[in-house]
Order: C-alpha cells, then sequence, then structure tokens
C-alpha cells in the first residue's frame, strides 16, 4: 500500500510517499513559499533535487508534488497507484479523540476549530482541498496533533478561570505533539518489554517546539503545552509558562506594546533565543557555552531546569514513573541536554549510563540494567504514525 502523508502550513507543503506496512519512504519533500513565487525540494532514490516552481496557490504546489512523483525523477507510474492520503492537521478540539476518514462533516469541524489555531489549521484546510482537487475521490484521512490528549481528566485540562470561558470560549488545555508523543510511548513500551497498559511514562518531545506528556497506561492524563503550544517549558523562540499577569505589566510600562507585540514576543522572540540573544538553535547554544557566553549556559540552564519539574510533576501526578523518554531534534541528539535534565533524579531509582546516552540515532535504553527507572530515546516519526492511521481508516475502501 502506498500512502501520500501531506503536512500543510500556511506557505509550505511537506509530503512523504510510504508504504504503512513496511514503513519504507519512497519519495519525501517540500514545497516553499507557496503564494510567493514557489519551490520544491524532493528527495528519492537517494537523490535529492530542488526546482523552481509557480505556486500560487497550494492547489498548484500539490499538482508539483503529483507531476514530480510520477515525472522521470519520480517513483510511480501514475497517481492511481497512490492509495489514500493522510493528513496532519494541527487542531481537533474536542470533537476528535482519534483519527479520522474526512468528508465534508470533517471539515467543517476542522474549519470551526480554527480559531483555537489560526496559524495552522486553514493551512491544513487547504492541503486536504488541494488533494481534493488534484485527487478526486482518493479516500483521505485526517491525524490531529490533539487527539491523543483528549483522554486528559478535566482536573487536569482545566483552567482555574471562570467556567464560562471553557463552555462559551471552549477555554481549556488541548495539548500538542500528540502524535509524537503517542508513538514514542508506544515505542518505548515495546523496547523495555511490558505491555504499554502496565507503565506510568513520561515523554520529553524536545524540539524546536517541546512538550512533555504523563502516557498513564497508554493514555495521556496531562501535557505540557495548552491552550495553544505556547505553553509549558521554555522554547527555541517560545516563553513556555509565565505568570499572566506580565502581559498587562508589560503594557504598562510600555503603552506603545499592544497585543500583537506581546504576542509576537512570547512565540517569536523569547526561549531559549531570547534569553541567550544568540540562537533559537541548541547546536548554537553549546558553541556559544564553550565560547564562554554566560547567557546561553542561563538559557540552557533554565530549559533543563524546567523540563525536570515537569518530570517530577507528571512522576507525582501519576504516583510514580517507569520510564522516561527523549524525542525530538534535541531529544534525541542533545547528549548533553539528556544528562543535564536527568542530573538530580537518582531519588526516582533512575541511573543514567553515561556512554549509552552518547549513542545517536537509533531507539536505545540509556539507563543502565539496575535503574528502576529506564530511560529510553525513541527517534520520533509522525509521517509513520499517520500512514498508519491513514492504511487503518482506508484499507476496506480501497
Ligand atoms: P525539531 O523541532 O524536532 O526538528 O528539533 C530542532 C532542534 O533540534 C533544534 O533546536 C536543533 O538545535 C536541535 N538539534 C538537532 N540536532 C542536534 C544535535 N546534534 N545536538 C543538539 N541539538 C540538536
Amino acid at each position: 500500500m502506498k500512502v501520500l502523508v501531506v503536512n500543510a502550513g500556511s506557505s509550505s507543503l511537506k509530503f512523504q510517499l510510504m508504504d504503512p506496512e513496511t514503513a519504507e519512504v519512497m519519495a519525501k519533500g517540500l514545497c516553499e513559499r507557496i503564494g510567493i513565487d514557489g519551490s520544491m525540494t524532493f528527495e528519492a532514490h537517494g537523490e535529492k533535487i530542488k526546482e523552481e516552481i509557480a505556486m500560487p496557490t497550494h492547489v498548484e504546489a500539490m499538482t508539483a508534488v503529483l507531476e514530480t512523483l510520477t515525472g522521470p525523477k519520480g517513483v510511480i507510474q501514475s497517481m492511481d497507484e497512490i492509495d489514500a492520503v493522510g493528513h496532519r492537521v494541527v487542531h481537533g478540539g474536542e470533537i476528535y479523540t482519534e483519527s479520522v476518514l474526512i468528508d465534508d462533516e470533517v471539515k467543517e469541524a476542522i474549519k470551526k476549530c480554527s480559531p483555537l489555531s489560526p496559524l495552522h489549521n486553514p493551512a491544513n484546510l487547504m492541503g486536504i482541498e488541494a488533494c481534493e482537487k488534484a485527487m478526486p475521490g482518493k479516500p483521505m484521512v485526517a491525524v490531529f496533533d490533539t487527539a491523543f490528549h483528549q483522554t486528559m481528566p478535566a482536573k487536569a485540562f482545566m483552567y482555574a478561570l471562570p467556567y464560562d470561558c471553557y463552555e462559551k470560549y471552549s477555554v481549556r488545555r488541548y495539548g500538542f505533539h500528540g502524535t509524537s508523543h503517542r508513538y514514542v510511548s508506544q515505542i518505548a513500551a515495546e523496547t523495555v518489554g511490558k505491555p504499554i497498559e502496565d507503565l506510568k511514562i513520561v515523554t520529553c518531545h524536545l524540539g524546536n517546539g517541546s512538550s512533555i506528556t504523563a502516557v498513564d497506561g497508554g493514555k495521556s492524563v496531562d501535557t505540557s503545552m495548552g491552550l495553544t503550544p505556547l505553553a509549558g517549558v521554555p522554547m527555541g523562540t517560545r516563553c513556555g509558562d509565565i505568570d499572566p499577569a506580565i502581559l498587562r505589566y508589560l503594557h504598562q510600562q510600555n503603552p506603545d506594546l499592544d497585543f500583537d507585540d506581546l504576542d509576537r514576543i512570547m512565540n517569536k522572540e523569547s526561549g531559549v533565543y531570547g534569553i541567550s540573544g544568540v540562537s533559537s538553535d541548541f547546536r548554537d547554544l553549546d558553541k556559544a557555552i564553550e565560547e564562554g557566553n554566560e547567557r546561553a549556559r542561563l538559557a540552557v540552564d533554565m530549559f533543563c531546569y524546567q523540563v525536570k519539574k515537569y518530570i517530577g510533576a507528571y512522576a507525582a501526578a501519576m504516583g510514580g514513573v517507569d520510564v522516561i523518554v527523549f524525542t525530538a531534534g534535541v531529544g534525541e541528539n542533545g547528549s548533553n541536554i539528556r544528562e543535564q535534565v536527568l542530573e538530580g533524579l537518582e531519588f526516582l531509582g533512575l541511573n543514567l549510563d553515561e556512554e549509552k546516552n552518547k549513542e545517536r540515532g537509533k531507539v536505545n535504553i540509556i539507563s543502565t540494567p539496575d535503574s528502576k527507572v529506564k530511560v529510553v530515546v525513541v527517534p520520533t516519526d509522525e509521517e509513520l504514525v499517520i500512514a498508519q492511521d491513514t492504511r487503518a481508516l482506508a484499507k476496506d475502501l480501497i
């Protein structure tokens, strides 16, 4: 079976053609600058090409993807070989607790959730509509970032605001990176050789955006991101949790700062970038620390401290922790970050194997064999989950 996985952003479209059963990736690529001029990077047969192609809308981008997939450098003869399409959709609100086949009702629901994710949902919908135009009748599935977290109990997802805010405006914690947390918790359970139903797992998705999730018995019971992906630990450029009164205070101190400015500051100018003044990229921070940059040191210290606090909080929330999982760019590669996050957690019965912690690029238990809490690095693969969900829902329609 061949599934096309699509992740559409406002001016970009990431795609991957893959076999959900073998996890083989036949081709992948990225359309960028949609609506501006347009370019496509395309990787297949171990070769990478980049082309400038006019892409006024996502429809032209999708057409270019299909033409390249079926062209001389492509991997299929015709688009009939694509069995189904899986779409990453950021916000499914409280409506979707799992992936669904896309129909008009689902598209309407995605639109309805747009105010909760104004940067992503409209773009995701554009990707869906572009595929419908280019491949009419092809079964399509929506896989939501929020769905995995819909098992959180009310005491974890409610904010202590007037109840009206929830009832009238749907203000609550939704959580994000759900596809990744679901995948890495499953792989970690398999890796330690225990049924996920018997495990208390803390998954740390640490990338440019970061979130921590408490997974009890295979279900998300709490997560660090909130109504939006701004909450939780400090991130590349996002501030994470702050005292909400800071916004009014900043406005009082400098009335020129309106809501848009404050939003930009919190989303784009904060996090490890805002503290260090160097970069949002942890590799640059490592280099700056080596050169003696104190603020880069502080940014990384703050990040690790907050991740550690979430691990402790979630161990308390679940009444223990059996497995801690690290994933995404920083979680998979930053051995120094993992070490710093876990330092001092020996009281939980955790012992890090320093040599194993230095290894990279594979599923790996990096705690010592006698460690009560297992620490596992799992490279995340959201595309594979999207392809697998798409197969499960679309296989009877093909
Ligand atoms: P992601 O959002 O999952 O793509 O992760 C991006 C983040 O991963 C960036 O901040 C990178 O600095 C970080 N990253 C990637 N490779 C490494 C590495 N070798 N060491 C430390 N951080 C890394």
